[in-house]
């Protein structure tokens, strides 16, 4: 138990990395996939599912680098964007960061919460009495 929570915590600290790099990153370089019709990929600050229903004349990985306008909110751009008829859902790399940044500062509070000897509930010190509830929160030990 203890075990995998500090897995967890650890996973959670480089996906917080790897999201902060992904994220300011992108402010200058894109990095994707084409598919047929549609395209994956990371820039202008945020995760992007393009639709391009005319279909991409390339296919494959795609890189670049360049200063791109970044997008601060989730933003939806339909049929005025590169070509005509294409559907671009742009979602920023903060809202995952954040997410990901709150479980990761959450999973390290348990653990100061969670020392060997105290209660698992509020932290109380149980070490040197035998104790069936604990005197602080009333908790079964
Ligand atoms: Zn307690």
């Amino acid at each position: 138990m203890k075990r995998k929570r500090g897995r967890v915590k650890w996973v959670g600290v480089t996906a917080c990395a790897l999201l902060l790099c992904a994220w300011i990153g992108t402010f200058w370089s894109a990095l994707g996939y084409q598919f047929p019709t549609v395209v994956v990929d990371l820039s202008v600050g945020c995760f992007e599912v393009s639709v391009y229903p005319q279909g991409m004349p390339m296919q494959g990985w795609f890189a670049a680098w360049q200063p791109y306008e970044v997008y601060w909110l989730p933003t939806l751009i339909r049929g005025r964007f590169i070509t005509s008829r294409t559907t671009h859902v742009f979602v920023p790399l903060w809202i995952p960061l954040l997410f990901v940044g709150a479980a990761t500062i959450l999973a390290f509070r348990h653990d100061w919460l969670f020392a060997p000897g105290h209660c698992q509930t509020c932290g109380y010190d149980l070490r040197g009495a035998e104790h069936e509830v604990c005197p602080e929160c009333g908790v079964e030990v």
